[in-house]
């Protein structure tokens, strides 16, 4: 899958928004957004755009297919199962995308950004259920255990995190053991606990029905 591997501040400039995607640097002064909150681009600064209608809906899908790390065809594929479910698709989008394990890690706080917390899966370091899982989109269910393995539970890289993310509020649906580096989805994730981030999931259902 091809991945975005260029400077990710822009993608928060393109949006206009953050997207937490640098980890601790995110909650600091040297946050792109902070300094430089206009388009990225040569002439970013003096381009006013006014957004409306499909634009609304390309930037809502963006943003969100950002927030997560998924490229284009990962996020359409996701879409389409969200669909195929019962239930509201543009919650059902949102739930899916929140119980991708790699998301899943950073809830718990043992990756400061989604983009470490993958990177750990994709190391071997994450069992669900006692088993290894190294897929960042394996998607959990409820009642499932999330943890670090045992030979990882003193990793420096994981320890850190864990301390630097220690002020974070951890959502209801898991039940975090810190200090076990465990935890239990106790409930499948409802659309009023997505607080972190704005996304109006409507948009994007639109973008894809037309
Ligand atoms: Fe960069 Fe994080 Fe700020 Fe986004 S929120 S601009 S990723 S530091």
């Amino acid at each position: 899958m091809a991945r975005y591997i260029g400077p990710v501040c822009r993608q928060c400039r393109r949006e206009a928004t953050k997207l937490y995607l640098k980890g601790e640097r995110c909650h600091t002064e040297k946050c792109a957004i902070e300094k430089r909150n206009f388009p990225p681009g040569q002439h970013g600064k003096d381009r006013k755009p006014k957004i409306m209608g499909y634009g609304l809906q390309l930037r809502e899908k963006q943003k969100t297919r950002r927030i997560y790390g998924l490229g284009e065809r990962q996020f359409r594929n996701l879409f389409e199962k969200s669909a195929r479910m019962q239930g509201i698709t543009g919650e059902n989008l949102l739930s899916l995308l929140e119980r991708r394990v790699d998301n899943v890690i950073y809830r718990m706080g043992f990756g400061t950004s989604r983009s470490q917390s993958r990177q750990l899966v994709r190391h071997g370091h994450i069992l669900v259920n006692g088993r290894k899982v190294n897929i960042p989109s394996y998607v959990v269910d409820n009642n499932d255990t999330v943890e670090v393995c045992d030979k990882s539970k003193k990793n420096p890289t994981i320890l850190a995190a864990r301390d630097a993310t220690a002020h974070q509020p951890t959502p209801n649906w898991l039940d975090v053991d810190r200090d076990a580096l465990r935890a239990r989805v106790i409930a499948l994730p409802k659309r009023d606990e997505l607080v972190q981030i704005q996304i109006n999931e409507q948009q994007i259902v639109e973008l894809y029905s037309k």
